[in-house]
């Protein structure tokens, strides 16, 4: 059997964050809403109704397209995308054709295995385009009756088309994650899966490997979570391979499938359309878009630290692959690890408090888990690591006091205690770790201070950690000059 592999292009429509609709003013926050609750004439799409692009939209979705390394158009317009079907009251889409919103970026990503560390090289997918266009509807199919809510009807949407540069089920979605972290970190989508924020087509040749002839594609629509995204591409990329053993070179199979989820199989859909048939043009109501060298310049500044940025950062701290992807997947715990080490400038502690302690308490407590106020958590967190009389031990019940009861760590010292090794204790230690280190004591004296280091190390392992090194450090240095 020869030996195949996949030739992947993806198609993801994301909805974006913004107050109103992408044409009209309706609320865009449909969610928990009573079906047609959210909806006007405008989008609606009753004649003599005139559209009006949502300025907050376009923002969103040039930064989005800058995120992504696409080239934003000076000069580009929307047109209107004809077909009938009942989720669309207009009979077209507003779309754009072929001057969309940004062209030409590339998305870099890794596969990762389930505990979060890399797998292979770093991968590179390259983005055709990005353009804005508008939701349709939602149908919900009963028995042989169709009900029909509106209220997504004209929500704004980004169209991400990729090059055909994914070569697994895996890496398409390792790309489709790395794609939803530059959306939510940019702000342009909540992309909540749960939703149907994010939501993507599928293209899928086979060749054999090292081969540049592709067979003919299959396009799969219609996945809404990157396991139907991952199953799906599975199932056809081996239902194309058995094909091609059966039929050879000939195969002809250029067919659009859909992904039923409760079967885990696709089924074949329609003919596939071709752009003809939709009977683009460029739409009459709405004035092209022009944006400045200026206004991109803007834009640019606008655009935080992206997940690669923030890779890139943490990576170079020393952090390991898990503890950078927490960082990048939580803005609560980067905010709080950000601000503890800027202010501690203690990464060991910086991390095992924040990156393993508290998120182990976060992941325990799962949806039950309040986030204390920034401030407070970080000034707390702070005092933790600055009072060395607290041990390792009552450290992580100390943290979950500040964290889950809202305590103040000298609420918790007053109330349970800490162990104060007393002075005469340290006196006899100091003593013992001087004869005990005499190589470290005379380049202390020959002028290298950091040799102190190791000696007044030596004593808080002996105090098993329950000395306070600042009054070890003064002791040890005290008894020296002596
Ligand atoms: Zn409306
Ligand atoms: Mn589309």
């Amino acid at each position: 059997m020869p030996n195949f592999e996949a030739v992947i292009g993806l198609e993801v429509h994301a909805q974006m964050n913004t107050k109103s609709k992408m044409f009209c003013g309706c609320d865009n926050d449909a969610f928990g809403k009573p079906p047609n609750t959210t909806v006007c004439p405008i989008c609606m799409g009753h004649p003599g109704t005139l559209p009006a692009p949502n300025k907050e939209a376009i923002n969103k979705a040039a930064k989005a397209s800058i995120a992504i390394g696409c080239e934003i158009q000076e000069d580009n317009h929307f047109d209107r995308k004809h077909y009938f079907y009942p989720d669309l009251p207009p009979g077209f889409q507003i779309s754009q054709y072929d001057f969309p919103l940004s062209k030409a970026g590339e998305v870099k990503f890794n596969v990762v295995d389930d505990s979060g560390n890399k797998v292979g090289d770093q991968r590179i997918c390259k983005i055709t385009r990005l353009h804005m266009e508008n939701d349709a509807g939602k149908l919900t199919h009963r028995g042989d009756k169709t009900l029909c809510d509106y209220n997504r009807a004209g929500t704004p949407l980004m169209e991400i088309v990729t090059e055909p540069d994914l070569r697994s089920a895996e890496e398409a979605v390792a790309f489709a994650q790395e794609l939803r972290r530059i959306l939510i970190a940019v702000n342009s989508s909540e992309a909540d899966m749960f939703k149907g924020m994010m939501r993507f087509d599928a293209s899928i040749s086979i060749r054999e490997k090292g081969a540049k002839e592709l067979t003919p594609r299959s396009e799969i629509k219609n996945l809404n979570s990157f396991k139907s995204l991952e199953k799906a591409l599975n199932y056809e990329f081996k239902r194309l391979c058995k094909l091609y053993e059966k039929e050879g070179k000939h195969l002809k199979n250029d067919i659009t499938v859909g992904w039923v989820d409760d079967e885990e199989q696709t089924k074949m859909l329609r003919d596939k359309e071709t752009a003809m048939d939709y009977r683009y043009f460029p739409e009459p109501d709405i004035p092209p878009l022009h944006f400045t060298k200026e206004d991109i310049k803007k834009l640019k500044y606008e655009i935080p630290a992206l997940p690669s940025e923030l890779k890139t950062k943490y990576e170079e701290m020393g952090l390991e692959d898990f503890e950078v992807r927490m960082l990048i997947d939580q803005p609560y715990s980067r905010s709080v690890f950000d601000a503890v080490y800027e202010k501690t400038d203690d990464i060991k502690r910086s991390r095992s408090i924040v990156l393993t302690q508290l998120a182990g308490i976060v992941k325990a407590e799962g949806d039950n888990f309040k986030k204390p106020d920034l401030d407070f958590i970080v000034e707390q967190l702070t005092e933790l690591i600055a009072d060395s009389r607290i041990t390792k031990n009552q450290e992580k019940e100390f943290l979950s006091d500040i964290v889950i009861d809202g305590m103040t760590v000298k609420e918790i010292v007053e109330s349970k205690g800490v162990r104060d090794v007393d002075e005469s204790e340290i006196e006899e230690l100091v003593n013992k770790a001087i004869k005990a280190n005499p190589q470290a004591i005379e380049s202390f004296k020959a002028g290298k201070e950091q040799a102190l280091g190791a000696v007044v190390g030596w004593v808080m392992k002996e105090s098993k950690g329950e000395a306070d090194p600042a009054k070890v450090n003064d002791i040890l240095k005290e008894k020296i000059d002596n």
